[in-house]
């Protein structure tokens, strides 16, 4: 049987997925490695972070668009 110690739970590391170690035994709580705490850095700033954020932001892609896009000088 598996038990934990006192002031520790199980989380879901927001780099991968899994269930990792949230407790002071785990530097890098609420991931569960490093590597996945550094990757977090990154995906704020990319793409691949918007697809669980996606659904709680405005559609602001009209706004984003150069209007200088759809003038064509001549
Ligand atoms: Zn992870």
């Amino acid at each position: 049987m598996i038990t934990h110690p006192v002031g520790s739970r199980l989380v879901r590391c927001p780099g991968c997925g899994s269930s990792c170690l949230y407790s002071t035994e785990n530097p890098y709580r609420p991931f569960c490695s490093v590597r996945c705490k550094n990757n977090d850095f990154g995906a704020w700033a990319s793409e691949s972070f918007s697809v669980d954020a996606e659904a709680g932001l405005p559609d602001v892609d009209a706004d984003l668009e150069p209007a200088a896009a759809r003038t064509k000088p001549d």
